[in-house]
């Protein structure tokens, strides 16, 4: 990050809030931001500097980034607020009255306004300007997330765009709306805050005796501050008569004093009679409601593109107006001090609820992606505004023409259809401005353009693994089958859906599409074998089709099929086999999808080089990735050396005897498992059959030699059990050995508590470069089955392991348009498309997702510093991604004219 940004990034992000509302009467041209408080804070984030350099840029802060921003005769007073107009006056443009980002400086401009949200930076910049222009504006309506200056990319979505991948209740205004129902009542807001009690963002202990109050009582303040600016700018007599009761909440040290004082109650009774009388209230259907009291000019004709604008027009006009009172010379020192103070709490909540750690992996988004509606549950009207923001926000912009919307299953059909029958309900309703004609409603059943993707969330198998730990006294008895609970679960989930699109006709034409999402590294593709598979098999070769007659299923759809995979592995082998698992087990076939699939297309040199060379996760992993790459790299056509193969033989004894064999427990004990069956095992090709079984349902393998030669089935979901649409697997399944590891691998739980010991190997650079042809060949496996991938930057950006745009996959998946890069091979082309993923966490947009990518190949530099690709080729390649989002839409229309 440049200096500005970082210094920026300093003052509005890392200063604690506390410390400056303490240090009251150090108030000076930095408001109390000393310079010991600035290098401690600086160092933080920013570890390369030296304290010496930090404090030059703390001198560089007082003498020219405070300073008035723009050339000027006569001396203008140098004002705190001045440095954020260093920054936006080079990034920032005005375009038809409207804020928008220059092209050129669009990652910067994304970087720094992910940290501290947009809006700090637009409304100053648009105070500033409108200020010396003589002007002041009284409308807020721009986009939630600016849209940037290049017109060949405005070119090439005007053409039409498709949003495959976009799950739901993440895509909405999530932090803004959690803002706003804490900033409009605070009362009873305990229990809420007791779930926010593990800090994911740091705060370390930099100064003497600094003290971080709690998120609960930083927020009561800012609740407070913030009625005390509004009326500041509204009414000063109304904020000058609050201001001695801000001033005892303010002194307050935690959040027992304030309720003693019953100045959350004062506050709340205000801000009610406010409303009441000042504010204006939303309709959303036939209820009401007021989503902020800063929100004063009413609702009235607000239709569903610019509602969100509307929404947040409130908070932006409170700030927009405390930056004109500031630069216009008229704000005080106290206004200042104050509106400082409530940015910083502000941040300090936003870094609580949106993924701003540069920490990589899903667990750490997971911990933040429950958080998405945590001030808003049960909280009617914002609860409301959740999906219907997110959809009407993705439409907002015309040339979005097609959306997946992805959103939990559940256990019965009736439950799914009333989920899904609210959800349209409340993504329907209609506001003020929008006519309730009877032509208007069915124009926009005509118009449909957003579909239901139903998605599993994957789930560690945290029951077997209690019971695992309570069985560490007896080394081998049988436990239930891996993910026993949850295979169930999904099993009932699958046949509701089932059971929804077969006898609600209406229902099975907004459900396109299942999928499963969340963390992976604990729920491989196997535990969704059968599920899949049976719910692929519905209305193509249904068991009652005779019975019921063509009839009963004219007219109905298969579903489709996309599964979420290669986003958070172990390594690059692992991600890789998990891909493979997925494809086998659930039988993908050409026209689905896979999302994310990182593991095909990040750099394998520079993976394995972050790590020096090591890898760690469990011994079963070890174990099964050895073996796999093995047998992989040879099905590929991958030639072996003598060293690789011998490598990858020793590691995969060492785990075998360590697993199976139990070898290091064994030791002078008894021999207690039948070693005529593990001994044979010890050999990759069995292993490696055992490995393809795990597709199949392992309930049928508790006995399983009398289980398999009795198979027979009589109901769909006992076909579809046994993976046997696979090529070759009876062939398998009649390998007794194989068959018999298969089992030890589920029911043992010797075997299962002994994989789970984690280890450590370091890999050869030989290896690596196995594993680097191993990644090529299967891009290529993965375009020839017409299997797509759904790309989604920003996400990937930050959840994946790779730390420039330009290193994202996609580039390695898909480059017709774009020269080669004079690889060994040529490029696969797999189709790729490109999504937003949760773009109310990422604080994304379709647009932005384009721009990013078409901004960071624009950068790329060869080895002799040249530019890598001529804008033209970036265009071409990206309409051609374009393009491929209708190929992949899971509801085809008919005739479409965006392709
Ligand atoms: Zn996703």
């Amino acid at each position: 990050m440049d200096n500005i940004r970082a210094v920026i990034d300093t003052l509005f992000s890392q200063i604690n809030s506390a410390e400056i509302l303490h240090h009251k009467k150090d108030w000076d041209a930095t408001l109390g931001v000393t310079e010991d408080m600035f290098c401690s804070k600086f160092m933080i984030e920013n570890k390369c500097y030296t304290i010496d350099q930090v404090r030059e840029l703390y001198y560089l802060l007082r003498s020219d980034w405070i300073s008035f921003p723009t050339e000027c005769l006569e001396y203008r007073q140098p004002d705190f607020f001045y440095v954020l107009l260093h920054f936006s006056q080079k990034v920032l443009i005005e375009k038809d009255f409207q804020p928008c980002c220059r092209f050129q400086e669009l990652l910067r401009w994304r970087m720094l306004t992910y940290k501290l949200g947009e809006d700090l930076f637009t409304t100053s910049y648009l105070a500033f300007n409108n200020f010396n222009a003589n002007i002041k504006r009284d409308s807020f309506f721009w986009p939630v997330v600016l849209m940037q200056d290049n017109p060949s990319i405005a070119h090439i979505l005007r053409k039409g765009v498709c949003d495959l991948h976009f799950h739901l209740r993440g895509s909405s205004l999530n932090y803004e709306l959690n803002w706003l129902s804490l900033m409009n009542d605070m009362s009873g807001r305990q229990a809420e805050f007791e779930k926010l009690k593990k800090c994911l963002s740091h705060k370390t202990i930099t100064t003497d005796n600094e003290k971080w109050e709690t998120a609960h009582l930083t927020t009561i303040k800012a609740y407070a501050i913030r009625y005390y600016l509004f009326m500041r700018i509204t009414n000063k007599k109304k904020a000058e008569a609050f201001f001695p009761v801000l001033l005892v909440i303010l002194q307050c040290e935690d959040e027992m004093a304030i309720q003693t004082v019953g100045a959350i109650m004062e506050v709340n009774g205000l801000i009610d009679s406010y409303k009441f009388t000042e504010g204006s209230k939303l309709e959303i259907g036939d209820k009401s409601f007021y989503p902020d009291y800063a929100i004063l000019d009413s609702f009235g004709t607000v239709e569903r593109w610019n509602l969100a604008e509307k929404i947040l027009s409130g908070e932006r006009c409170l700030l927009y107006n405390m930056f004109y009172l500031i630069f216009s010379g008229n704000a005080s020192a106290e206004d200042k001090w104050l509106f400082y103070a409530y940015l910083l709490q502000k941040g300090q909540i936003r870094r609580e609820l949106i993924q701003l750690n540069e920490k990589a992996g899903f667990s750490n988004f997971s911990d933040y992606e429950r958080r998405k509606e945590i001030f808003i549950e049960g909280r009617w009207g914002y609860q409301e505004l959740i999906p219907k923001l997110a959809v009407d926000m993705a439409f907002s912009k015309e040339y979005l023409k097609y959306l997946e919307c992805r959103i939990t299953p559940k256990d019965t059909s009736s439950q799914l259809i009333h989920s899904i029958e609210l959800l349209e309900r409340q993504i329907n309703r209609r506001l003020p401005g929008e006519r309730t004609s009877e032509e208007n409603r069915e124009k926009q059943k005509k118009g449909r353009k957003h579909y239901y993707i139903l998605h599993f969330i994957k789930q560690r198998d945290a029951e077997s693994d209690n019971r695992l730990n309570s069985l560490i006294e007896y080394p081998c008895v049988m436990v239930d089958y891996r993910h026993y609970g949850f295979r169930r679960k999904i099993k009932k989930q699958g046949e509701a859906i089932l059971e929804t699109v077969r006898e609600r006709p209406r229902m099975a034409e907004l459900i396109v599409g299942v999928d499963a999402a969340n963390s992976e590294l604990y729920c491989r593709p196997e535990v969704f074998g059968p599920v899949y598979r049976y719910m692929k098999c519905f209305c193509n070769y249904s068991p009652d089709f005779h019975e019921l007659g063509y009839d009963h299923y004219k007219g109905l759809r298969s579903l489709n099929f996309t599964y979420h995979v290669g986003e958070d592995f172990w390594d690059i082998t692992d991600g890789l086999r998990a891909i493979d698992e997925a494809v086998l087990f659930l039988n993908l076939k050409a026209g689905d999808r896979i999302g994310h699939a990182l593991a095909l297309g990040i750099d394998v040199d520079l993976y394995y080089k972050h790590r020096n060379h090591r890898v760690v996760m469990s011994k079963q992993n070890m174990l099964d990735n050895a073996a796999w790459l093995h047998h992989k790299a040879r099905e590929l056509g991958i030639q072996l050396s003598v060293n690789v193969a011998l490598e990858l033989e020793n590691i995969f004894e060492n785990f075998y005897d360590e697993i199976y064999l139990g070898k290091k427990e064994r030791e002078g004990e008894n021999i207690f498992v039948e070693d005529e069956l593990l001994d044979p095992g010890r050999n990759l090709t069995t292993y490696y059959y055992s490995w393809l079984l795990r597709g199949d349902d392992p309930a049928y393998y508790l006995n399983p030699i009398s289980q398999l030669t009795e198979y027979q089935y009589h109901t769909w979901w006992e076909i579809t059990a046994l993976n046997t649409l696979t090529a070759d697997m009876a062939h398998v399944r009649k390998d007794k050995i194989a068959v018999w590891l298969y089992h030890y691998y589920h029911y043992d739980s010797g075997v299962r508590r002994r994989g789970e010991e984690r280890c450590e190997i370091c890999l050869s650079s030989e290896i690596i470069g196995l594993i680097k042809k191993v990644q090529h060949a299967m891009r290529k496996e993965i375009a020839s089955r017409y299997i797509s991938v759904e790309a989604n930057i920003t996400s990937n950006h930050l959840i994946g392991s790779f730390k420039h745009y330009a290193q994202h996959p996609i580039t390695q998946l898909y480059r017709l348009g774009l020269p080669s890069i004079g690889e060994e091979e040529l490029c696969p082309q797999v189709s790729v498309s490109v999504n937003t993923d949760d773009r109310g966490i990422f604080d994304t947009s379709i647009e932005d997702e384009y721009a990013l990518l078409a901004l960071a190949l624009e950068k790329e530099r060869d080895l002799e510093g040249k530019k890598r690709y001529a804008p033209k080729e970036v265009y071409e390649w990206l309409n051609n991604i374009r393009r491929q989002g209708f190929e992949q839409q899971f509801r085809k229309h008919k005739g479409s004219k965006y392709e």
